[in-house]
């Protein structure tokens, strides 16, 4: 019988202490151990290449990535970037109990429904390629109630960031409709408000940083599903909301609070929108956020309302503004997308008449453009197509539109 020897490295059954033997090969003991060692090398390479990375970019560079997708919101831009440029840079700093430890800046953004408080989270997180997730405050509810729980937030955020623990521990969570969970009166709760200040006081470990049990599936549905541990005191917590009526507060305070404006530049007296730009926390307590909410969320910045200009700049101007998308779009079928400009100022006034914001650019230009978009694909002879504002005025009148009519 031939001799049993390593089909590694050759040595005989007897220079060694064990041989393993499969079905055409042999292994000894020391090469078994030389491929654990290899194999763990390996391992540790993958660990520290799956190591969660950020781009840390200046405010200023943010800002002009942020200007390429979103228009106007300067002030809110700067605000955003500054606050997200000190909060990567604490997760920079080592652990030194003797260094000066820098504070967490959760953000709260105070603007009109459809004026780009999600639009500019998300596209700040998209520069700075970390996780992002959007949740909705009205869904949630006090542990134990119908609705879902805070942690569910956290489950989302897993899941963008592919179950990578780490990655999620750093990414950005969106928050909107953050006003709806305001206290419904101003008088501390006398019977339990659950779904308001109830979720308000749960939020608070979350926005704070705790290590939080979330479950990886979400909701009640599944009791046994295994826990993930999430920690989340280096998650940039972006909240959001429309805060209907706040200007009141504003208005109010200012008014009985002196603050050194002459009598003709009385900021009471300017518009609505501009008091926003005097918003502070105070309003927000008045407004029904509990003071232990507003103490996390330290970083307060206002949204203007979108007018007729920037409408229309949003339509056209950004790096994928929806006529660059159609046009993108029929590029596909070889055909040339052109739009008159009369056609945008309509498209832009029929947004302002609805009411409808930025997103009503959208269904706009869809019930304009759906026709063409469904016909050019089997017709090989158009080769290019122009929205004249008779055609806009044309295809929107068939539409539903004609009912959204605002009296
Ligand atoms: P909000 O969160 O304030 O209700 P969104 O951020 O969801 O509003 O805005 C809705 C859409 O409108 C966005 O997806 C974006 O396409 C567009 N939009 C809104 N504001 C702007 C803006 N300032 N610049 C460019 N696009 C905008």
């Amino acid at each position: 019988m031939a001799q049993v020897t390593c089909s590694f490295c050759g040595r005989a059954k007897k220079e060694v202490e064990v041989m393993v033997s499969g079905i055409s090969a042999h292994i000894c003991n020391f090469c078994v151990e030389q491929a654990h060692l290899i194999v763990g090398e390996d391992e540790k390479t993958k660990r520290a290449a799956a190591q969660p990375t950020f781009l840390l970019r200046k405010p200023k560079e943010l800002t002009r990535y942020l200007d390429q997708y979103v228009i106007g919101q300067d002030e809110a831009k700067k605000v955003l970037t500054v606050a997200v440029y000190n909060h990567y840079k604490r997760l920079q700093q080592k652990d030194d109990p003797d260094e000066v430890q820098i504070e967490k800046s959760n953000i709260i953004m105070v603007g009109d429904t459809g004026t780009g408080k999600t639009y500019l989270a998300k596209t700040l997180a998209k520069i700075l390629e970390v996780p992002f997730c959007i949740a909705d405050a009205t869904v949630l509810t006090e542990a134990g109630y119908v609705g879902e729980d805070v942690e569910s937030i956290l489950t989302r955020l897993l899941q963008a960031a592919d179950y990578k623990v780490e990655a999620a521990e750093r990414g950005i969570v969106y928050i909107d409709e953050i006003d709806k969970i305001a206290r419904k009166s101003d008088n501390p709760s006398i019977t339990r408000d659950v779904s308001g200040e109830g979720v308000q006081q749960a939020l608070l470990k979350l926005l704070e940083g705790t290590v939080v049990n979330v479950p990886p599936q979400g909701g009640r549905k599944h009791p046994d599903q295994k826990m993930i541990a999430v920690n989340t005191e280096n998650i940039l917590f972006i909240c959001g909301g429309a805060f209907d009526g706040i200007t009141r507060h504003i208005g109010k305070r200012l008014h009985t609070q002196p603050m050194g404006f002459s009598t003709t530049a009385n900021p009471i007296q300017s518009k609505e929108d501009h008091l926003l730009h005097f918003i502070s926390a105070q309003d927000l307590k008045a407004f029904g956020l509990i003071p232990e909410l507003i103490g996390r969320l330290p970083v307060l910045t206002h949204l203007d309302p979108l007018h007729r200009d920037t409408l229309k700049r949003i339509l056209t101007e950004p790096k994928n503004a929806l006529v660059k998308q159609y046009a993108k779009l029929l590029q596909m079928e070889g055909v040339a997308l052109t739009f008159d400009p009369s056609a945008i100022d309509f498209i832009v006034d029929k947004a302002v008449e609805y009411k409808l914001g930025a997103r009503g650019l959208r269904s706009i230009c869809e019930a304009i453009i759906t026709d063409a978009m469904y016909e050019i694909p089997s017709d090989p002879e158009v080769k290019e197509l122009r929205i004249t504002e008779d055609y806009a005025k044309s295809k929107l009148d068939s539409s539903k539109f004609k009912h959204l009519q605002v009296a």
